[in-house]
């Protein structure tokens, strides 16, 4: 259903130079230097899947959500999605799906949230019925019955982003991209906006695509991850693979009987020393093993204590771009 293709985007910009003298001669000579946002990105996404893309920031990834919504064409490579091209077939392609950028918002600050759904009520030329339809089962999903008179500005946080995804599906689309959605939310709203995208998921077979810095959505959301980073595409699979994978990773804190300065153990990556204080992780090919590990610290150093600790959700995944250098 979405396919990309060695999908690559250059973005040309305009070097500045320092001070005034600087600006005056960049207006005459301009130098541009281009950045590599996406390079020969190629994945595919069946209808009715839930799919994670994550990476660190600058990787590429609202880049790859706005050529498959349609904002910007590739510089080069192929993105078909249910037959469209979405930046060409751009007036049919978007009556298709539904964007939400955490960022950025769809709907008018100043008014009523309804007036802005009446608007893209008539944007999209959805049938009032149909229109009455989705309003009521979306304000009943996602708790808007309050808000819907009040003008966005007067919303919180994780009120205005409910208001915005159910914006954001109003037309019936059949994917649905959101770019950060729980970024800033408090946790009750991250709770409710998970909750909804899975329910949408699973009774209208709404294709998803998310990115996100929480791992948690993805934990709660699909168990497809595409990691990308420095534009690359790095990984595409199963999410519980990855933890299982670094699930075997343990840290250990060593108590020290005094401070030594460079600690090096046999198997283990040192991640810091502290005082007296000594964090270690076992290296991927090392099991962890409590009574080989204090053998070996005994060849060269006294130890008082050991304690150890399974990675979190979060050190997974930042285990996961240390491996990948991002
Ligand atoms: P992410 O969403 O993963 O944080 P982006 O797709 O926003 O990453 O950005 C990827 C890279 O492209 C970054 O280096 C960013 O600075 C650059 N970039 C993004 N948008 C533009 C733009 N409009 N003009 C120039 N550079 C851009
Ligand atoms: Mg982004």
């Amino acid at each position: 259903m979405i396919t990309l293709e060695n999908v690559s985007k250059t973005y040309k910009v305009a070097c500045r130079e320092k001070g005034l003298w600087g600006a005056f001669k960049s207006l005459f000579n301009r130098k541009y230097k281009t950045i590599e946002a996406l390079k020969n990105v190629t994945f595919t996404i069946k209808q009715g899947e839930i799919v994670g893309y994550i990476g660190p920031n600058g990787a590429g990834k609202s880049t790859t959500i706005k050529i498959m919504t349609g904002i910007i064409s590739p510089t080069s490579g192929n993105c078909q999605i249910d037959g469209f091209n979405p930046f060409k077939d751009r007036q049919k392609y978007v009556r298709e799906i539904g964007a939400v950028f955490g960022q950025r918002s769809n709907l008018a600050w100043d008014v009523p949230v309804i007036d802005s759904y009446e608007l893209l009520r008539d944007i999209y030329k959805i049938p009032q019925s149909e229109y009455e339809k989705n309003l009521k089962t979306l304000s009943e999903k996602l708790d808007l019955n309050e808000l819907l008179n009040l003008p966005l500005r007067q919303l919180s946080l994780g009120q205005r982003m409910r208001c915005e995804i159910a914006g954001a599906l109003l037309h019936s689309p059949k994917i649905l991209f959101l770019d950060e959605p729980t970024i800033g939310l408090d946790s009750i709203s991250k709770l409710k906006v998970r909750e909804f995208i899975k329910e949408m998921n699973r009774g209208t077979n709404l294709t998803v695509i998310l990115t996100t810095h929480d791992m948690n959505d993805i934990d709660a959301l699909t168990n497809r991850i595409i990691l990308i980073g420095k534009g690359q595409k790095l990984y595409d699979g199963s999410f519980d693979a990855i933890k299982q994978q670094y699930s075997k990773s343990v840290l250990v804190k060593v108590q020290m009987a005094k401070p030594y300065e460079n600690v090096q153990i046999k198997g283990y990556e040192t991640i810091s020393v502290e005082g007296n204080e000594v964090t270690l992780k076992n290296l991927p090919e090392t099991t962890f093993s409590y009574v080989k590990l204090v053998q070996e610290l005994e060849k060269n150093y006294e130890i008082v204590d050991i304690s150890t600790k399974a990675l979190e959700l979060e050190e997974i995944i930042y285990s996961l771009y240390k491996e990948y250098e991002l």
